[in-house]
This record gives C-alpha cells, structure tokens and sequence, in this order.
C-alpha cells in the first residue's frame, strides 16, 4: 500500500500545546466556514470563530474545541494559535456546564449592567467544549 501523505498539525494556545502530531486531514472552523485541509494544501492565513476543529489520525477522528484565533498553512504545516483549546479528553464537562448555566442566567437576566457580547461569547465557548466532549 502506497504511504498516505502527512501533515504537520500544532495546536497552540498562550497557555500550552494542545496538540502536535502529523496527520492526514484536518477541518478548523473558519470564520468563513468549515475549512478542510489536506496535505500540500496552498499556503493561507485564515481566522478561526468558536468551533470544533476534527483531526483525522490513524483511522479516528479526534475532537478539538478551537475558542477562535488564526490558522496558518504553510510548507505542509498546519499552525493553530488559539485563544483556547482542549482535546475531547482534557475537557471538564461539570466546568464547561457551569460556565453553560452563567451564561445563561446573565443573559436572561438582561439589565443594562451585562455585557451581552461577552456572555454570548462564553456561552459559546461552553457549549462548544460540551459538544467537543460528547455531551
Ligand atoms: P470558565 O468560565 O470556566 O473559566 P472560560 O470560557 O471563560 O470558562 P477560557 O478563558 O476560554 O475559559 O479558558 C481559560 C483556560 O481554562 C484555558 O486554558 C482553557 O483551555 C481552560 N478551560 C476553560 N474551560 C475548560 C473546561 N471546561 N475544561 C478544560 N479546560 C478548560
């Protein structure tokens, strides 16, 4: 069997590396949609929104919870500067629940003295990272 092209793939956060392996096939949440990349794929720089990025390795797919940034492609490698991002395994689904419910309660609560913006955006992150869990 012919070998499968690799790809370099590294997930970086300003806190740690989430993930570093070479891969066969990626797909990060584009601000401008779900963005498929193989290997030998043409250089580009794109943003990432609050998403789930799916890593496909040895015949499995992996969950990653991506809390938006920048994707860069460049020379087969694929580089990921989030602002936040846990692997499917490294997530605290009783967190990511409570951090769910705050969301939700400023954001019911309304008032002039919450910034929507900022709930909406956890609230994002929380059911994105519940998602990448499985719940
Ligand atoms: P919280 O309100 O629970 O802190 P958050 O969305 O405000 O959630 P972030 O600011 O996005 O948290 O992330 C801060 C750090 O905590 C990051 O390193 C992120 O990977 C980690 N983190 C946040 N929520 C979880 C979770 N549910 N499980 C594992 N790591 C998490």
């Amino acid at each position: 069997m012919a070998e499968e092209k690799l790809q370099r793939l590294e997930i970086v956060t300003p806190q740690k590396k989430t993930y570093s392996q070479d891969i066969r096939f990626v797909v990060l949440p584009g601000t401008e949609g779900e963005l498929g990349v193989l290997p030998e794929h043409a250089p580009l720089v794109s943003a990432l929104k609050t998403g789930l990025a799916r890593v496909h390795h040895e015949g499995k797919v992996l969950k990653i919870a991506v809390s938006g940034g920048f994707a860069e492609i460049r020379n087969n490698k694929v580089t990921v500067l989030a602002n936040a991002a846990e692997r499917e395994d490294q997530i605290d689904v009783e967190r990511a629940q409570a951090a769910k419910e705050r969301a939700e309660q400023r954001l019911s609560a309304g008032g002039q003295d919450i910034d929507v913006i900022r709930a909406e955006a956890a609230l994002k992150r929380a059911l994105n990272r519940l998602k990448a869990a499985g719940q």
